[in-house]
């Protein structure tokens, strides 16, 4: 999309996404601000790229092989892009989603041909059918069933690492101070955090977390404290999972629901971004990192994936209502 180049393949356009300085919501600040537009990846998020990696990793060394069946648990956009991987490879693909999973995605997965398991989000997370226990199980009943466990494979780290780090930091011509994404799984805070630091440890690492996830507490106190429901998809656990990499993040920042979702819509109408909650989460934690900083510092986000996932969510007034938002 970027080039001038004939792809030969779909999943050759995965990744190398653009980054565009913001300079209307940022109106003030002393920092630039450059976002990184995932949902330009053609099934619309950044798990395009960890799909991809997953995938191909898994068949060098023989743990997924011909006609096997993929399984994962995901908040809808790993689910996207496994499905481009499942079609164009010809594999099977079932995968685990929250019931809060936004009726857009679903309608997507159902389109592709996803076969779709819905958890019950309100199970206690030691429920056997809860939604990280509910997947294990399946791929011990499934037969010939590869689980990529997105949560708990640092290979979705690595993804990151050898993806967007490298992208990110050719793109801001390696003078960034401070990034700031996103943590669901971990991956890519972990990865592009990892390979920035690698770069220049004096790089800030700000990883933004929702209300009610336990990755904020455990990162100040060293403590699991108990989770609380929330709307936001795709940021956030209510438990500590194998991707979520503490070590390279200086700072988190957690969101509410409501501040995350009324700065996805203040994209929109300022920046004409249309990007999801997540990205709103992660815009509302940069303006608030970037009012504390230095003139001149240079800042890189990264916006996961797209409003068009959530029009019957965030972007609907009604809905906002009826969840006391507006
Ligand atoms: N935003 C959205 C919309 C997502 O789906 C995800 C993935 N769960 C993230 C952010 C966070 O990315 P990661 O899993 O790499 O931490």
């Amino acid at each position: 999309m970027h080039d001038k180049r004939c792809y030969d393949d779909i999943l050759d356009v995965i990744g190398n996404t653009p980054l565009v300085r913001l300079n209307r919501i940022t109106v003030g600040l002393p920092c630039q601000v450059h976002a990184k537009l995932e949902f330009l990846n053609p099934m619309g998020s950044s798990k395009d790229r960890i799909a991809k990696h997953l995938v191909e990793v898994a068949e060098k060394d023989g743990r997924l092989k011909p006609g096997d069946r993929i399984l994962e648990n995901s908040s809808g956009n790993t689910a996207m892009g496994l499905a481009l991987l499942a079609i164009q490879k010809g594999y099977e693909l079932t995968v685990v989603v929250r019931d809060r999973t936004s009726k857009e995605k679903l309608d997507q997965l159902k389109a592709l041909g996803v076969d779709v398991r819905k958890v019950d989000t309100s199970l206690p997370p030691e429920h056997p059918d809860s939604y990280n226990n509910i997947t294990p199980r399946l791929a011990k009943e499934l037969p010939r069933c590869y689980f990529p466990d997105q949560h708990n494979n640092r290979e979705n780290n690595d993804a990151h690492y050898l993806g967007m780090g490298p992208e990110i930091w050719d793109q801001m011509d390696g003078r960034i101070d401070v990034l700031v994404a996103g943590m669901g799984t971990g991956g890519t805070i972990g990865g592009v955090g990892r390979f920035l630091k690698e770069q220049n440890p004096n790089i800030k690492i700000v990883a933004v977390d929702v209300e009610g996830s336990i990755f904020t507490e455990y990162f100040r106190t060293g403590k699991v404290g108990k989770p609380a429901p929330y709307l936001l998809e795709g940021l956030g656990d209510e438990f500590l999972i194998g991707c979520a990499d503490f070590s390279v993040i200086d700072e988190m920042v957690q969101v509410s629901d409501r501040d995350a979702f009324h700065a996805a819509r203040d994209l929109a109408r300022q920046e004409g971004l249309l990007v999801g909650g997540s990205s709103g989460a992660v815009i509302h934690a940069a303006l608030q990192v970037g009012r504390t900083l230095p003139v001149g510092t240079r800042m890189a986000i990264v916006f996961a994936d797209s409003a068009s996932r959530y029009l019957s969510t965030i972007f609907n007034d009604d809905w906002m209502r009826e969840k006391n938002l507006l």
